[in-house]
This record gives C-alpha cells, sequence and structure tokens, in this order.
C-alpha cells in the first residue's frame, strides 16, 4: 500500500472545522502510483494497462472516462477508451467486454455508467473478470469485501479511507454515520467503515429522523445526492464530515442560501449557469465540524486517483509481483 505520510498541510481553515484536502492527497497518491509503476517497468514488468468501456456520448460520462484516461498517462498507466455507440445491442457490449476479459495485457477494465436504458448494467458488470474489476463493482469483489477477503473495492469509499488514514484520523470504536445505500458508494464505505472497526449506521431516504440518526455520527459521511441535505442539525460538535455529494445547483436563489455572499461562486454560476455543492452545507456545518471536506476539492479528486491504485495493483497481481 501506498506510503502512511499525510499529504500536505491542509490548503485552508474553515471556521472551525479544519479542511480535509483532497487535492494534495490524490496528488500524493499519484506520486505513489507513478513511483511504483516505475519500478515495476524497471523490475521488468510491463506498464498497467487500464481499459474504459464508453457507450453513448453523454457529456458526463466523456468528461470522467477522459479525466481517467489523462490521470493515467501521468502515472505511466497505458489508459484507452474504448467507444460504443449509445444503440448498441447488450450483445455487442457483451463480446467487447469478453475481448478485454481474454486479453492477456489489459488489467483493468471500467464500464462507464450509467449504460443507456436498453441496457442492462448488471451482467455487463459481471462479465468483467473480479481480477480486471478495477471498479470493485463485480459481485465476487462485492462478495469479499463484506467477508473481509483481499478483492478490489470502490475508489470512492476507497479513497475516503485513504484520506482519512493519510490525516492519521483515528476510526477504530468511533460511531460512524454513512448518508446513502448505493451500491458504489454507500454501501461500501458501510463495509469498509466497518472493516476499520467503526460502529456503523446506514441511513438512507427511509430512515425516520435523519438529522438525530447523523448526530450520532463521531464522523459523517454525506453520499446522499442532494446538495446542502446535512446541515449543523445533522452534525455532532466536533464531528469529521465527509461530503462525497456532487451535485449541480442551477437555481440562483438556492446558490445563494448556500454560498451566501461568496463572489466566486457567483462568478461561476454567471459563466456557466450552474455551480457544484456537496450534500453538506459546508458553510453552516463547518462551525461544528473538526476537519470537513470541501466540494469542490474534497472526495472528487480520490476517487480518480485510488482508481490508478486499484489499476496497479491489479496488475501486479496479474504480473505474478504481488500475491
Ligand atoms: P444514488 O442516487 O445511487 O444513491 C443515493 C442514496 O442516497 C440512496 O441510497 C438514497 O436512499 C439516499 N438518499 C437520497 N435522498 C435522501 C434523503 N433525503 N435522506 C437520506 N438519504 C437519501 O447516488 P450515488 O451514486 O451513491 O451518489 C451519491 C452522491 O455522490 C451524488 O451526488 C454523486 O454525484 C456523488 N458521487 C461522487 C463521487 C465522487 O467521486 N466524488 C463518486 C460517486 C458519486
Amino acid at each position: 500500500m501506498a506510503s502512511g505520510r499525510m499529504a500536505e498541510k491542509p490548503a485552508a481553515e474553515a471556521a472551525r472545522g479544519r479542511l480535509l484536502d483532497g487535492r494534495a492527497v490524490a496528488r500524493a497518491m499519484r506520486e505513489d502510483v507513478a513511483r511504483r509503476v516505475a519500478a515495476l517497468v524497471a523490475g521488468g514488468g510491463r506498464p498497467p494497462r487500464l481499459v474504459a468501456v464508453l457507450v453513448g456520448d453523454d457529456p458526463a460520462s466523456r468528461a470522467y472516462v477522459g479525466s481517467k484516461t489523462r490521470a493515467s498517462a501521468e502515472v505511466g498507466i497505458a489508459g484507452e477508451t474504448r467507444r460504443l455507440p449509445a444503440a448498441v445491442e447488450q450483445r455487442e457490449l457483451l463480446a467487447t467486454v469478453a475481448e478485454l476479459a481474454d486479453d492477456d495485457e489489459v488489467d483493468g477494465i471500467l464500464v462507464q455508467l450509467p449504460l443507456p436504458r436498453h441496457l442492462e448494467a448488471p451482467a455487463v458488470l459481471e462479465a468483467v473478470p473480479p481480477a480486471k474489476d478495477v471498479d470493485g463493482f463485480h459481485p465476487e469483489n462485492v462478495g469479499r469485501l463484506w467477508l473481509d477477503q483481499p478483492g478490489l473495492t470502490p475508489a470512492t469509499p476507497t479513497g475516503v479511507i485513504e484520506l482519512l488514514r493519510r490525516y492519521r484520523i483515528p476510526l477504530a470504536g468511533r460511531h460512524a454515520v454513512v448518508v446513502g445505500r448505493s451500491a458504489i458508494v454507500g454501501k461500501p464505505m458501510a463495509a469498509l467503515l466497518l472493516r476499520q472497526h467503526c460502529t456503523v449506521t446506514l441511513c438512507h431516504s427511509r430512515t425516520r429522523d435523519l438529522a438525530a440518526a447523523c448526530r450520532q455520527g463521531e464522523l459523517l459521511v454525506a453520499a446522499a445526492g442532494r446538495a446542502g441535505l446535512i446541515g449543523p442539525r445533522h452534525v455532532r460538535d466536533g464531528a469529521v464530515v465527509i461530503d462525497v455529494g456532487m451535485n449541480r445547483v442551477d437555481d440562483p436563489q438556492r446558490m445563494e442560501e448556500l454560498f451566501p455572499g461568496d463572489a466566486g461562486r457567483r462568478a461561476r454560476f454567471a459563466k456557466r449557469g450552474y455551480v457544484l455543492a456537496g450534500d453538506v452545507d459546508f458553510a453552516r456545518v463547518a462551525p461544528r465540524a473538526s476537519w470537513i471536506t470541501p466540494v469542490p476539492g474534497g472526495v472528487g479528486p480520490l476517487t480518480v486517483a485510488q482508481l490508478l491504485v486499484n489499476t496497479l495493483e491489479a496488475s501486479l497481481r496479474r504480473q505474478g509481483f504481488a500475491p
């Protein structure tokens, strides 16, 4: 695993909550990967190879895949994209995945989600061999995660654990509350926190009295996809607050509520017609938190960095350099 040093001093301080600087940690993670790739090649291995399968031309999916392949190239991982038309049939998509599965020089396969509605994502994700499943979405890897067996784990929650580890935030015995039960963030986040010996509460859209449940958390992870859902009454005094949410706010009044007097955001809104907001009402929650992630610059950069770590580790195992 990567070195245990904390990345850098946090870039700034909020009123009380000190910022967990995801950008700095992600940079340090990418530097570790670059060093390890160089050592792999120097030791006679080949560079890891990651292939993203992109169906259709949804702009957000294209942007995500583009940032993953660019980040791969920067650390010496050979990244490429297989583009398929939006109308591709399930059979053809499965054939593409099968071809990548059989290619001995492909270490990581990621199928960019969401897929167009006519396609069955679960069957596609199951077609990715677990050893190449760098997103950690295959049922075998999901089972391994919950059984505490080695396997690839989803990048976003794994990146959150790495952020907490590098800031030396203690987890064992602490009460962690996760808001959101998706297969890609909430559930694996809960499993990974259990693995760190937290007592875990997993909340979702049917949770009664969300604020009371959240207030139990010494660590609170918000992954609901609702801008500003988590306010000060959801947060225990001194909690560590991790905001996974990445939401577009396109209503100017809501933007002003969430970011009162924020000139930078106003300018971005004027230019693009929206701003990004987390699930946490940062301005009102930061004074209660001991540590808090900003949006952007918190969890987002960790996801791509952790994907590179996963790809490297899959490659090391497949090339016989790791057990
Ligand atoms: P999702 O829509 O699949 O799941 C959302 C979950 O939140 C559901 O389990 C739902 O029960 C719960 N939820 C919704 N409204 C709620 C409410 N009012 N109260 C309590 N629970 C509620 O979303 P997802 O894919 O897990 O993503 C969640 C957020 O994280 C989104 O904003 C997404 O953009 C963001 N995200 C960020 C990254 C990153 O790299 N930073 C990666 C993945 C997802």
